[in-house]
């Protein structure tokens, strides 16, 4: 049977999502949610290969981003320590961009960029 429709894999997603409040863990959006390997370890016993911290809940957007920038051979500790580094940073951005000050800011450039036109 193929991995990903296996159903100790659906029930492992689904309780990873779960964990991760049904939210993408860099943009906290909740629709398409995908979870991510940041490492594949290879074929285990009872169809899970997965250890704790091996996979990431990403929404579509977010995971596509990640592997436009990582590329799809994701086999090493060292490369799952750069994707976590980069989600956080992601996340940070994404958490900055919701606060009051920030979007505040927005408002403003915009209307000044639609008082020069
Ligand atoms: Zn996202
Ligand atoms: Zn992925």
């Amino acid at each position: 049977m193929a991995r990903q429709s296996s159903p100790v894999w659906k029930d492992y997603r689904k309780a990873l999502i779960a964990e991760a409040g049904d939210a993408c863990i860099a943009c906290k959006r909740t629709k398409k949610l995908e979870v991510h390997h940041l490492i594949y370890r290879g074929p285990g016993v009872r169809g899970i290969t997965e250890e704790p911290g091996d996979c990431a809940v990403l929404c579509l957007r977010c995971h596509k981003v990640l592997h436009n920038k990582f590329g799809y051979h994701m086999l090493t500790e060292d490369l799952k320590n750069k994707q976590e580094l980069w989600i956080e940073h992601r996340r940070i951005r994404f958490e900055k961009r919701a606060t009051p000050e920030f979007q505040a800011k927005r408002a403003r450039n915009q209307a000044k960029r639609r008082a020069k036109l």
